[in-house]
């Protein structure tokens, strides 16, 4: 993964449009705290200020809105057909979840007991 996007890098720079590369990289790197993405590239929804994880082909989306002239300074910035494309995807993970039984998850069901056996009667 990370040699491909060096790759990448490297295959802009010969094309002159490093910059934008770096621009967007710096941009969207995880604003933090470190979120579960591990401080990889990430879009924070400014409304719900989720973690939506950015993929090579959302990063290039992005530069390409840059070379047409878009501005990229804040995570605001982000254009609406990206933000809507990360939701897609964000609600197709859930689906996924909600189809696949997770067992690793705690029972809603248990609360944690609070076991707190004082000695009584002890006087
Ligand atoms: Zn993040």
């Amino acid at each position: 993964m990370l040699a491909d996007r060096d790759a990448q890098i490297d295959a802009e720079q010969v094309s002159g449009q490093h910059s934008v590369w770096r621009d967007v990289y710096r941009v969207m790197r995880c604003p933090g705290p470190l979120c579960r993405h591990d401080g990889q590239y990430c879009w924070q929804d400014p409304e719900s200020k989720r973690h939506h994880r950015l993929k090579t082909h959302h990063l290039k989306a992005l530069v390409k809105y840059v070379e047409r002239g878009g501005v990229l300074d804040t995570h605001d910035d982000v254009p609406d057909s990206l933000r809507e494309q990360l939701h897609a995807e964000e609600d197709l993970r859930h689906e996924k979840r909600k189809k696949t039984p997770d067992s690793s998850t705690s029972n809603p069901m248990c609360p944690p007991i609070d076991i707190n056996v004082l000695p009584a009667g002890s006087s």
